[in-house]
């Protein structure tokens, strides 16, 4: 059974109040709480272990590039890949994804070539592929979304040739909801003999992510979203993609031999770790992945799903509230507006009464101007919530239309 009393003592964030009330944390789309696992942790590292990895022959830089190196092997199974050679530590799902767009951009994009991604991007992945489109002369096109927030597979197989060097796409939308039918997609893009890169950033913390069975070339992810530390992420990407990309960023760790007349890049997965990595964030997101993986996957999704099912229900009853994104394969986030209520005047009444829910564009303003407005409220739900709170929000809600009345 899943117990979320006794999870939740697991995670000490929520055991405060604020304005004076218990918090309700619903901005887990932005980050997660960390559980005390994952806090103690860093706290043991920097206390007692601390040492730089790859670089010491001492028992301490020993023992921490060990565990450094497992916590690699932990996000491999977590993802299934074929090899630890294909798991990069990056600061996040940025970076992965700037990673990609310069090395690969680098080697692979010329001038004219297309570069394909959603109407529904993070702006994290639409900016660092305008940047490569500018430097390159190649050209940016986005595949369009229904009023349900969905890709129109229709427009992507009429936009998808041999013509588009990548295509990149957010495998769940942090505004929507929406789960895109990512497997189905990366099949025709195969077939067109087009690499895809998914934006896993929203997908991981939700369910199962198999990138072998998913057969996507890249994938990326950040740590914090995962209810692991921040300052690190997770770059996947296929073996025989990697061997091809030139190394991002130089320095330190992704060396074999220098010298001023010519230097030797380390084998994978080091080429693209320059410099200190963040271990003890490592080390803490694969005990975050090891606290997921005990409450079970599909426990977390069925749980979840629950949470959505209710707040949509719940939310969709209160008068003048509309909710953005209604696509039939969803995770548990509720994005809406309330008729005549400016979204951060929302936010900030609802914050008074305990609720911290996340207001604005959610950094995809495309998605924004796709409907039409400026922005919206989203609550974003994990197994740590409770359909309680769901009530605690509905109340909010209904209290606010009469104070705008
Ligand atoms: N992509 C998506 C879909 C996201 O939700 C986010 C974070 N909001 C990012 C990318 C960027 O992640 P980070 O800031 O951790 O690099």
């Amino acid at each position: 059974m899943f117990d979320v009393q006794k999870i939740r003592s697991d995670f000490p964030a929520l055991d405060q109040q604020v304005y004076g009330k218990p918090l309700v944390y619903f901005d887990n789309g932005a980050t997660t709480l960390k559980p005390k696992v994952v806090i103690d942790t860093l706290q043991e590292i920097y206390s007692k272990r601390n040492s730089n990895v790859h670089r010491g022959i001492h028992y301490l830089s020993l023992r921490m590039t060990e565990e450094y190196e497992e916590a690699r092997k932990r996000v491999r199974k977590f993802i299934n890949a074929r090899s630890e050679k294909e798991i990069i530590f990056t600061n996040g799902t940025t970076a992965s994804i700037n990673t990609i767009s310069s090395t690969f951009g680098e080697e692979f994009v010329k001038e004219g070539d297309e570069i394909l991604i959603s109407a529904m991007e993070h702006h994290s992945n639409i900016v660092p592929w305008q940047i490569l489109a500018q430097r390159k002369a190649a050209i940016l096109k986005v595949i369009p979304m229904n009023d349900q927030g969905e890709i129109v597979m229709e427009k992507l197989d009429e936009l998808m040739h041999e013509g588009i060097r990548i295509l990149a796409l957010n495998h769940v939308s942090n505004a929507l909801g929406t789960i895109n039918p990512v497997k189905e997609i990366i099949q025709k893009a195969h077939e067109r003999n087009i690499p895809v890169l998914l934006d896993g950033a929203q997908a991981i913390p939700h369910g199962d992510v198999d990138v072998q069975d998913l057969d996507c070339d890249f994938y990326a992810f950040s740590g914090h979203k995962v209810y692991g530390p921040n300052g690190i992420g997770v770059l996947y990407g296929k073996e025989e993609w990697l061997e091809k990309l030139p190394p991002w960023q130089g320095g330190g760790d992704m060396v074999e031999k220098v010298s001023f007349e010519k230097t030797s890049f380390a084998e994978l997965p080091l080429k693209f770790e320059a410099g200190t990595a963040n271990y003890p964030a490592a080390i803490g997101m694969a005990k975050a992945l090891d606290y997921i993986d005990a409450l079970g996957k599909d426990q977390i999704a069925a749980y979840e799903k629950e949470l959505l099912d209710y707040a949509t229900l719940k939310l969709s009853a209160i008068d003048g509230l509309k909710i953005f994104g209604a696509a039939a394969n969803k995770i548990s986030i509720v994005s809406f507006l309330l008729e005549g209520i400016h979204q951060e005047d929302t936010g900030m009444v609802l914050d008074k009464m305990g609720l911290a829910l996340r207001t604005g564009t959610h950094c995809a303003e495309p998605v924004m101007t796709r409907f039409g407005i400026s922005g919206t409220v989203r609550a974003s739900m994990v197994f740590y919530n409770t359909k309680e709170e769901i009530d605690k929000l509905y109340e909010g809600l209904i209290k606010l239309r009469q104070m705008f009345r």
